[in-house]
């Protein structure tokens, strides 16, 4: 399964900052990591440090599945509107989802100062328009819900958002909360630096067979070696929607384009996020090095991998629109790429344990939140490891 077109900017901006061995002996361990992803990547990290021994393997690169490709917005806001979540999970469950959004970013960035890891870490506020005239009235409703439970909203009118942000467009919700990163570099960094205080990862290293026992799970790699791991915890991203045999999401194709640096950005735009509710929508944000990063123009995923075509009249599209909201800027197109999106009917993930695989965990950060959802799953496997509950593993749960 091809995970995202090769020209991702993060991959071409970073390149691959850390090389590891492949597997090449026999051995054992606490828990087997399998995906060195945003996912992998913090899950490990908490394992190591909580003191069990972790090992992490990856068939690509560290990496290189669809955090090289992601636009990294850090949103508490869920693909589903809260109003909406609460007709599918109850308010308490959706107000619940929502709020451990923003404590999600907050933890991330007092994990990345806490190590000193530099990923491009930005606080942002975001702008979510409604994208037609129709749309207002649902998006107005949804203000008022969040403002109800205590979310530090302000409802932006046409004229307001074009005082602020020099933007065309219909009114919005500003919410305080939010924050970008480059998911990819944040990866890489923890990986390196748990992998010098004794954790042992593996790239390159595919797997040919999963064996469930009763006590422990045996790691076949291709490479003819295996692990043996008390349990296995799953952060392999959208290819583990294979594994199941229900159908737990849609896997879709999502597009990104990265303009040149300085290029008249408007300074009033670098510390927002910003996204509408069209389907398919559209979202934007800054870089760190002071680049204006646009994506969406989902399909679905049938193109593997997507065609030049495809991708360059997708990123087309994203181009106009970003031109019809800022009607004086001329976006210099420098990078664009597309990558595999898993999506869910309520919008959130699946994190915990599945009755087909004895002994693994799952953390399945799908959705347009994927990176917070990670961040949750720090706090959730450690929960599970010590049987222990937590108001989220029930709404993330398979069986919902
Ligand atoms: C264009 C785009 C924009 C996005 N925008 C956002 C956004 O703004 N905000 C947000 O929060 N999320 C966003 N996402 C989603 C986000 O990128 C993902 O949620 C996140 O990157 C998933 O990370 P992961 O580590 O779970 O998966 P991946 O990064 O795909 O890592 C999984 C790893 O597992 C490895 N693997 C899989 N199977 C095996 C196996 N059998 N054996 C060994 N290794 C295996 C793969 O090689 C891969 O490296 C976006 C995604 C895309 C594509």
């Amino acid at each position: 399964m091809e995970l995202r077109s090769p020209e991702s900017f993060w991959l071409l901006k970073n390149g691959i900052p850390y090389n590891y061995p492949s597997l090449q002996d026999n051995i054992e361990c606490d828990i087997a990591v399998v995906g060195s992803g945003i996912t992998g990547a913090l899950i490990s990290h908490t394992l190591h440090r909580a003191g069990y021994k972790t090992v992490v393997i990856d068939k690509r690169d560290v990496a290189n599945g669809s955090t090289a490709a992601t636009t990294s917005m850090l949103q508490y806001e869920i693909d589903v509107p809260m109003h909406k979540l609460a007709t599918m999970i109850g308010e308490e469950g959706a107000v619940t989802c929502y709020r451990e959004g923003i404590t999600s970013v907050e933890v991330l960035e007092a994990l990345l100062k806490k190590e000193g890891i530099d990923a491009g870490f930005e606080r942002k506020r975001s702008l979510q328009v409604a994208h037609s005239e129709k749309a207002v009235a649902d998006l107005e409703k949804e203000y008022h819900y969040r403002k109800e439970h205590g979310f530090r909203v302000e409802w932006l009118s046409s004229a307001e958002i074009r005082e602020r942000y020099s933007m065309e467009s219909q009114p919005g919700i500003l919410s305080e909360e939010g924050a970008s990163i480059d998911a990819f570099r944040a990866a890489h960094e923890l990986i390196s630096r748990n992998h010098a205080g004794g954790m042992q990862v593996y790239d390159h290293t595919p797997v040919k067979e999963f064996q469930y026992e009763t006590d422990h799970v045996k790691i076949i790699t291709e490479g003819g070696f295996h692990i043996r791991s008390k349990r296995v915890l799953f952060c392999s991203g959208f290819e583990t929607l294979r594994m199941f045999r229900k159908k737990y999401a849609d896997v879709i194709s999502t597009f990104a384009c990265v303009s040149e640096q300085s290029f008249g950005l408007y300074p009033q735009l670098k510390d927002l996020l910003i996204w509408d509710t069209a389907d398919p929508y559209i979202y934007m944000r800054t870089t760190d090095d002071g680049r204006f990063l646009v994506g969406g123009e989902d399909i679905p995923y049938k193109y593997n991998p997507v065609s030049e075509k495809i991708k360059s009249r997708k990123t087309g599209k994203l181009i106009k629109k970003v031109e019809k909201l800022f009607p004086t800027l001329t976006f210099l197109e420098d990078y664009t790429w597309a990558g595999a999106f898993g999506v869910t009917k309520d919008g959130l993930p699946f994190i915990g344990e599945h009755p087909d695989f004895p002994n693994a965990i799952f953390v399945l950060g799908l959705g347009g939140n994927g990176i917070t959802f990670s961040v949750q799953g720090m706090e959730l496997v450690l929960k599970i490891l010590a049987g222990e509950d937590h108001p989220l593993l029930h709404y993330y749960r398979f069986d919902r």
